[in-house]
């Protein structure tokens, strides 16, 4: 099977100008396509090409860069049309900065020297060079790049790889994914192991970073600029901290279910938890390290042909795993999970996690692909109490030296160099 990865390279140096220009063409194009193909009541793919090929010929760029932007403007309509189905604010999409979206025939890339050579108009090329490590060089040995996306910081390759089918899995890694930990368990045929995988350090960087940027605002109340350009900083840093971890933390995951023939199951995060907004989707801060940490695991998990089963989430933090009743006493407080009718109590989270496993049970389509599941059962009361396993524990000798060096940023803060 195919899939599709991005790769992010820094530019060695900033973009000639030939290239700035036509990203700025490319801007142009984008955001007149939006024009027409509202004006014009267009949606279909293909349905702007003769109008794109007219505007490439005024604009003297390349006739291959003419398709893309239409793609682009498309696509961007096409949000901006569903916002307005559902009743969303939204404004006719404008693109504000220079960018550039090129097919894999209007450029060439050097994975060695990451020079790359790109297509501007009829016999006129710019060259340009990318930032490569031995990782890049690594990633980009044995896969087509499809797609160039640029803009004045960077470039995106887009990838085209090979992917093994996902086996038929003959055990289920089922997790429940909370601010601070995934729970659940590990059913396997002749062991049902309830799980604990905590990474407490992604909630920590967060609520520091949230208490320094709120710091950092105040101080910068008379400068906006400034005061934006820092947060900006402090925003990437951040992103950059916890995505680390997170990628430590699901290659391991998804290595240990593909040892053990284990499908993953998640809860699918793009759907309601139920009861309105779900207490535990209103918290704080976002959710996005979650949703990163389920994109990570699905497409390491693609990568590995482990399958990955998501499941609708609604009451699964409410549900009694015995029975499948929901039921729940009225005190909802403490971490303690307690069924009304039959007075089954556990760990709010592994409780959560349990449901899951369940739903996958029953609702596992019964295909060759899943026979493996037949033989599963998964029974609370046979849980080992009081036993949760550690499946991870955040690596003792990396992270003590990274916590060494945070400390040392966070005790002597930049003055903000050049300001
Ligand atoms: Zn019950």
């Amino acid at each position: 099977m195919l899939a599709r990865r991005s790769l992010v390279c820094n530019l060695a140096g900033p973009l000639p100008h030939p290239a700035l220009a036509l990203l700025s063409d490319f801007r142009l194009m984008v955001n007149r396509g939006i024009r027409e193909a509202i004006e014009q009541g267009l949606t279909a793919q293909g349905s702007l090409t003769k109008y794109s090929q007219g505007l490439a010929r005024e604009l003297r760029v390349n006739g291959v860069h003419s398709r893309t932007p239409m793609d682009t403007a498309l696509s961007l309509d096409a949000g901006h049309r569903r916002r307005l189905r559902k009743g969303a604010r939204s404004r006719v999409p404008y693109v504000r900065s220079p960018f550039l979206v090129a097919d894999d025939s209007t450029f060439h890339l050097n994975p060695d020297t990451g020079h790359l050579r790109l297509s501007l108009r009829n016999s006129e090329w710019a060259g340009l060079d990318l930032r490569q490590s031995d990782w890049h060089r690594s990633v980009l040995a044995d896969r087509r790049i499809k797609q160039l996306r640029l803009n004045a910081n960077r470039a995106v390759l887009v990838l085209e790889l090979d992917t093994p089918e996902p086996y038929t899995p003959q055990a289920i890694l089922a997790l429940d994914t909370n601010e601070r930990s995934l729970d659940g368990v590990l059913l396997e045929p002749d062991a049902t192991t309830p799980l604990v995988v905590p990474y407490p350090d992604v909630a920590t960087i967060q609520h520091r970073h949230f208490a320094r940027r709120r710091r950092l605002g105040r101080k910068k109340a008379h400068d906006r600029r400034v005061g934006r350009k820092l947060l900006g900083r402090e925003g990437r840093r951040e992103h950059r901290r916890i995505v680390q971890r997170l990628h430590l933390l699901t290659k391991m995951l998804v290595a240990q279910a593909n040892s053990r023939g284990a499908a993953l199951s998640l809860e699918d995060l793009h759907l309601p938890r139920g009861g309105g907004h779900g207490r535990r989707m209103r918290r704080r801060l976002s959710s996005w390290p979650q949703r990163e940490l389920h994109r990570q695991l699905e497409y390491k998990a693609e990568e590995q042909g482990v399958p990955v089963l998501k499941v609708n989430p609604r009451n699964t933090s409410k549900t009694c795993p015995r029975f499948g009743e929901i039921k729940e006493r009225r005190s909802r407080v403490g971490r303690v999970f307690v069924c009304a009718s039959c007075g089954w109590r556990c760990d709010r989270q592994l409780n959560a996690g349990l449901n899951i496993c369940q739903i996958v049970l029953r609702e596992a389509p019964k295909g060759p692909s899943n026979s493996g599941l037949g033989g599963l059962w998964l029974s609370p009361d046979a849980l080992p109490k009081d036993a949760m396993k550690l499946l991870y524990s955040p690596g003792h000798a990396g992270a003590h030296g990274r916590s060494g060096r945070e400390r040392r940023i966070e005790v002597a803060p930049r003055d903000g160099g050049g300001f």
